[in-house]
């Protein structure tokens, strides 16, 4: 089987240290072993997607001397892809369209510290089809995945095995938004499958997405990637660095000459990988080791290039 990594920046901001890390651990694994790495721009969220911000991914990327095989797939020109996958999942009866808002969701938890992320399955059976719910609300519907209760299960080559019940944890989740386009656990599992990509090494903020991806990948009949959830990087506060905290934009650490084999040296360091005192990414191909990485995040000095 080949082995394919993917590279998966979403454009809503500047990329960050954080980033940075978890993209270079993602090209390591995959290219340190002789497997191709797929680039996929995730531009499906539109509202919070920012103009010219794709391209400073991809040339943040090649800065830190990351390449990627063939074309970069766009998820924005993918949606007959998605429309596939929906369908396939209608035709089963798997989906249903509520028009709840997100004040309505937080409003109908029976418990009042209930956890907001769970949705109670109000429009279940509500509406005969999507056309009814349009009618009767006035609303444009979003559309639910019919979440049956029961465990599943999944690996994580650093976290180990886990075991979640969607239907517990989140309940019926979007597979499609409000304005049509697919929901980005749909079309991340849509893509995965559709670029042959074998394994997934992302940030551990995205762990708690995977049961999802999961479950979805079981009912479209596609095969399950390899997962590995990076830990975070975190501010000198302990808070996870976020894509507004430009002060430690790989932009801005540019700007200011810092050296991209800075940037990289200080990536495999906070990831426990021997290596050059300075290089760009293919210089720490041979000696990457995953075994090495710790499952504790990283916690970023105030300046970590300070000399
Ligand atoms: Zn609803």
């Amino acid at each position: 089987m080949t082995i394919a990594g993917r590279l998966a920046p979403s454009p809503t901001g500047l990329l960050h240290l954080g980033h940075a890390r978890s993209f270079l651990l993602a090209w390591w694994h995959a290219r340190s072993r002789g497997g191709k790495v797929l680039l996929r721009m995730e531009d499906l969220d539109a509202p919070r997607v920012k103009p010219g911000m794709a391209d400073a991914a991809l040339f943040d990327l090649e800065w830190l001397g990351l390449d990627w095989d063939g074309e970069v797939v766009w998820q924005s020109r993918r949606t007959e892809l998605y429309e596939q996958a929906l369908s396939r999942l209608e035709a089963r009866d798997l989906v249903y369209p509520c028009i709840c808002t997100r004040r309505e969701i937080a409003e109908a938890q029976s418990a009042p510290h209930a956890d907001a992320a769970r949705y109670p399955g109000t429009c279940r059976g509500r509406f005969r089809s999507i056309a009814d719910a349009r009618a009767q609300s006035g609303r444009e519907p979003a559309l639910r995945l019919h979440v049956a209760p029961g465990e599943l299960e999944f690996k994580d080559a650093l976290h180990g095995r886990i075991v979640e019940d969607v239907a517990r944890t989140v309940g019926d989740f979007p597979v499609a938004t409000r304005s049509g386009a697919a929901a980005y656990q749909l079309a991340v599992v849509v893509d995965d499958a559709q670029q042959g990509v074998t394994e997934v090494v992302r940030g551990d903020d995205l762990l708690p997405s995977t049961a999802r991806q999961a479950l979805l990948q079981e009912l479209l009949s596609l095969p399950h990637p390899s997962w590995l959830h990076v830990p975070l990087v975190q501010d000198a506060n302990g808070r996870r660095l976020a894509k507004r905290a430009d002060d430690v934009s790989l932009a801005q650490l540019r700007e200011s000459g810092l050296d991209p084999g800075e940037v990289v040296a200080w990536a495999a360091r906070a990831s426990a990988q021997p290596g050059p005192e300075r290089g760009l990414a293919g210089d720490y191909l041979d000696s990457f080791d995953l075994a090495l990485l710790p499952l504790s995040p990283v916690r970023l000095a105030s300046s970590p290039f300070a000399r």
